[in-house]
């Protein structure tokens, strides 16, 4: 796609960033991961990803953007427990407002000192959460704000916008990283690698994605 462009991927050690880390391997020059620590229940997710990044050989930076704890109580940054579903008139108290538009916006001055202008973030808005910062319509509007608050020519790709995660564990296998992804990764709530605790919402998330694709897969 852009080969011979390098690009910043938004990392956390968890199925989809790591999905879009070997994505963007495949499509630019080089690649650097930023991954963001913010009073997460575990610190065993930076040690994950660090450990991913090594595996995969690519620079490893680390954010304190521990002042979003600050800002608001969600069961993300605090030891509130979280919902196992999703409330019907508001968004799960997994939701820490405003986060990817920090995320985004961090990330794009960390990118600009490096030189580089692809960004690539694993948000999707094919998921359950419906995250208002997670869909389609938001990066392109952070991304034209980060351009004019820049004057720049950022490019934010969201390679899972469109997937669920069905389709994002087709897109692992096809990117051969189908067994670094499952065996490898964290996205439990509960801190257990791999295949998690099985029980939390993101543990169900991800199972369901993976006998539905192995399924498919046959
Ligand atoms: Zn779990």
């Amino acid at each position: 796609m852009y080969k011979n462009e390098p690009a910043l991927v938004l990392f956390s050690g968890g199925q989809d960033s790591t999905t879009c880390l070997y994505w963007a391997l495949k499509h630019f020059s080089s690649v650097r991961t930023l991954c963001f620590t913010y009073g997460q229940r575990h610190s065993k997710e930076v040690d994950v990803a660090r450990a991913i990044a090594e595996e995969a050989n690519v620079p490893f930076q680390l954010l304190d953007a521990s002042i979003i704890s600050q800002l608001s109580v969600n069961s993300l940054t605090s030891d509130i427990v979280m919902d196992e579903e999703k409330p019907e008139d508001s968004y799960p108290n997994t939701f820490v407002p405003g986060r990817n538009l920090l995320f985004l916006t961090f990330a794009a001055v960390i990118a600009r000192s490096h030189g580089i202008r692809h960004i690539v973030t694993g948000v999707s808005e094919a998921d359950y959460s419906g995250y208002p910062d997670c869909r389609d319509t938001f990066i392109l509007s952070a991304n034209a704000s980060i351009n004019l608050a820049m004057d720049e020519h950022f490019q934010i790709h969201t390679p899972l916008m469109w997937r669920d995660k069905t389709a994002v564990w087709q897109l692992a296998d096809e990117l051969g990283v189908f067994d670094i992804v499952r065996n490898e990764t964290l996205t439990c709530y509960n801190g257990i690698i791999a295949d998690g605790c099985g029980h939390c919402p993101s543990c169900k998330l991800r199972k369901q994605g993976l006998d539905n694709y192995l399924k498919i897969k046959g």
